[in-house]
This record gives structure tokens, sequence and C-alpha cells, in this order.
């Protein structure tokens, strides 16, 4: 991914959120935490990220019903949200697509493919960062 590219961790479990945000950190993301919707939306005041990675359970106000908030934004447009859960059941994957989100993520999260799985969702890095690119001739 684009060096910079801000990737908002919307998350509960520190644990988790660790591991994603060394992840994200490590291929050359701008990683911006929050453990609820609330701070969620504190730093959503801000500028909008590049992506939205959500979890579905959360203390409060749970994830989906965050998304269909954000998806109500206009200034965020269309920032690809991704969901994450635990809860890998039939028709999730349906239900997450159709409360908003892009794409969804099964926790526990692959390390060896999971910003590869990110990056799908982001506009494609510049070739000088693209490690396999092959060379031009
Ligand atoms: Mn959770």
């Amino acid at each position: 991914m684009r060096p910079g590219t801000v990737i908002l961790v919307i998350e509960d479990n520190e644990q988790n959120l660790e591991l994603v945000q060394f992840l994200l950190e490590e291929a050359g993301a701008e990683v911006r935490a929050a453990m609820d919707a609330d701070a969620a939306r504190v730093n959503l005041a801000e500028k909008a990220p590049d992506l939205i990675l959500m979890d579905i359970q959360l203390p409060g106000t749970d994830g989906l019903t965050l998304v269909t908030e954000l998806r109500a934004r206009s200034d965020l447009g269309r920032v690809p949200i991704i969901a994450l859960t635990a809860h890998a059941m039939r028709g999730d994957r349906e239900r997450f697509l159709a409360g908003g989100c892009d794409g969804y993520i099964a926790k526990p999260i692959q390390v060896s493919t999971f910003v590869e799985e990110i990056s799908t969702y982001l506009p494609k890095a510049d070739l000088a960062d693209v490690h396999d690119a092959t060379p031009v001739t």
C-alpha cells in the first residue's frame, strides 16, 4: 500500500488492535485507533481516512450500527469499510455487505495474508512501492 495510507481501526480488543496496528504500520500505513464508536466519531471529525477497519462487536454502539451512521455522512464519501469479526456464521458476509461494508475479514486474523487482503480495497500502490513489480524493459 502507499506509505502514509491512513487507516482507522475501530476495535475494542486490545490484543487484536495491537496486532492489526503492528501489521499495518509495518506495511507503511498510518494507523488511527479507536476502541469504541465514540472514539471513532472523534477521530472522524478530523480528516477522513483512506480505509476503515470495523470490528462488529463493540461495547455501546455496535459496528454495523456505526457503519449505517458513517454511510449517511457525506463528508466520508465512499471510504472502504471492512468488517472485522469473529462471527463467521452463514449469512454474515451478506449481512455485512448489505449493511454498507465493502468486505469482511474473519478473526483470528491470518497474519500472512492480512495486509494483502486490506490492500485489495485500496487504490493500487505506486510502482515504486511494489516489491515484486516486473521491471520495465
Ligand atoms: Mn470486539
